[in-house]
């Protein structure tokens, strides 16, 4: 079903771009009404079949049952028959300036790649992610790209190229030694990933100037990574917290990357507002961020791809330890009352395969419901979106993507 979603039709964003194309004696905006088989509003966990959507300018105007609708004069009609319309999808974890490792390992892509490569790259891959039904995501680090991401989002507030609306990082907060590229002589050093920092003076400058340079989000790694080694809290609590404050003083959250049940302890204490991965979780710490308020991206496709790389078969093989385990631990993080929002860490795994996590997090235990309302609603509160995203409801912007079929069932 999810496969549909590669031809879906991107409704919100062709009607904003033909009202933008419009000449401004019609500030009014085109009006379009969308007739699904059913609209899934991104709030009621169940569809309405048989109700309609009228959308002018780039807003939603009405949306009820076809026969309270009034359809407004001069109304261009898209018939959807057969069809769900939902709201445009969100993904909180995505890379846009990464492709997958098995086209090009991740220390070539940050080592070896000219930017303006990556660059041009990442323009494809937001067209691929837009196609695919996510109208807006979270891109969580350029991962040695600088940044370019603050760039790519203007591209895409302009116009310039098609995408997805983007929340970005920059280069994301690591401390020293604790990222990669690693496995160099001593005497030499490397770019990394991301921008090393430590104690709470360095982690204050380089948090206001990552922001003043762009970022919408921070984003720190809570824990050592991608250097193959053994996996441990990087920074203290201490450290963290301190992130927190000088990111939230100027109305900042901080997503923190953390696979270590010490490093989610560490973020969840510091006030972070969403954790990511969350690998070694186990019922005590997915209490502690469900009293915390902390969500939690699991990212299970990205897992699911890092098998895949080394040989694993879906459906085939009997499942790896790592992604049985993840499963699991969605299992306890939903008993435990953690909210759970979309994020994939797409770019380890192809753009535009998005709809994979939705998948995965079915099949571990959540319902399709509750899937696609941590990709719309959830993820648009957990952004503070949600008075302009993430639902169906009137006043908001027509990010909207229709479906085959039902995608509740
Ligand atoms: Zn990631």
């Amino acid at each position: 079903m999810w496969r549909m979603l590669a031809s879906l039709a991107m409704i919100g964003v062709m009607v904003g771009a033909s009202a933008q194309a419009e000449p401004p004696s019609r500030p009014t905006g085109s009006l379009v009404v969308l007739r699904p088989d059913r609209v899934f509003d991104g709030v009621d966990p169940s569809a309405h079949v048989g109700w309609s959507v009228v959308v002018r300018g780039d807003r939603i105007e009405a949306v009820g049952p076809s026969d309270s609708i009034k359809v407004p004069e001069g109304a261009r009609t898209i018939d959807l028959a057969g069809r769900t319309l939902l709201p445009g999808l969100f993904d909180l974890h995505t890379h846009v300036l990464l492709h997958p490792y098995d086209e090009a390992a991740w220390d070539d892509q940050v080592l070896k790649e000219p930017l303006s490569l990556r660059v041009c790259r990442a323009t494809n891959h937001l067209k691929s992610t837009l196609e695919s039904g996510f109208t807006t995501i979270r891109d969580l680090g350029t991962e040695g790209a600088g940044y370019a991401d603050v760039g790519i989002r203007r591209a895409v507030d302009q116009a310039i190229v098609a995408g997805p609306r983007m929340l970005v990082v920059t280069r994301a907060i690591v401390a020293t030694g604790s990222y990669a590229p690693k496995g160099f002589a001593p005497e030499w050093t490397i770019p990394q990933g991301a921008e090393e920092a430590d104690g709470v003076d360095a982690l204050i400058r380089v948090v206001r100037d990552q922001i003043g340079r762009g970022a919408d989000w921070i984003k720190v790694y809570a824990d050592t990574a991608m250097g193959g080694g053994p996996v441990r809290p990087s920074f203290s609590v201490e450290e963290l917290r301190r992130i927190v404050e000088t990111a939230g003083s100027v109305g900042v959250k901080v997503a923190a990357h953390a696979t270590s049940k010490e490093g989610m302890r560490r973020a969840a204490i510091a006030g972070v507002a969403t954790i990511e991965h969350g690998d070694e979780g186990d019922d005590e710490v997915f209490r502690l961020m469900a009293t915390r308020k902390v969500v939690l991206c699991p990212t299970l496709a990205a897992i699911e791809a890092g098998a895949k790389r080394r040989g694993y078969r879906p459906g085939v093989d009997p499942e790896p330890e790592r992604l049985h385990r993840a499963r699991e631990n969605l299992k306890k993080a939903m008993a435990a009352g953690v909210v759970i929002a979309n994020g994939s860490d797409m770019g380890v795994f192809p753009h535009g395969e998005g709809a994979r996590e939705l998948e995965l997090l079915v099949s571990s235990g959540m319902t399709p419901s509750s899937a696609i309302l941590s990709a719309t609603s959830v993820a648009a509160r957990v952004i503070g979106a949600e008075d302009r995203l993430g639902a169906i409801r009137p006043g908001l912007l027509a990010d909207l993507v229709s479906v085959d079929g039902d995608p509740t069932a």
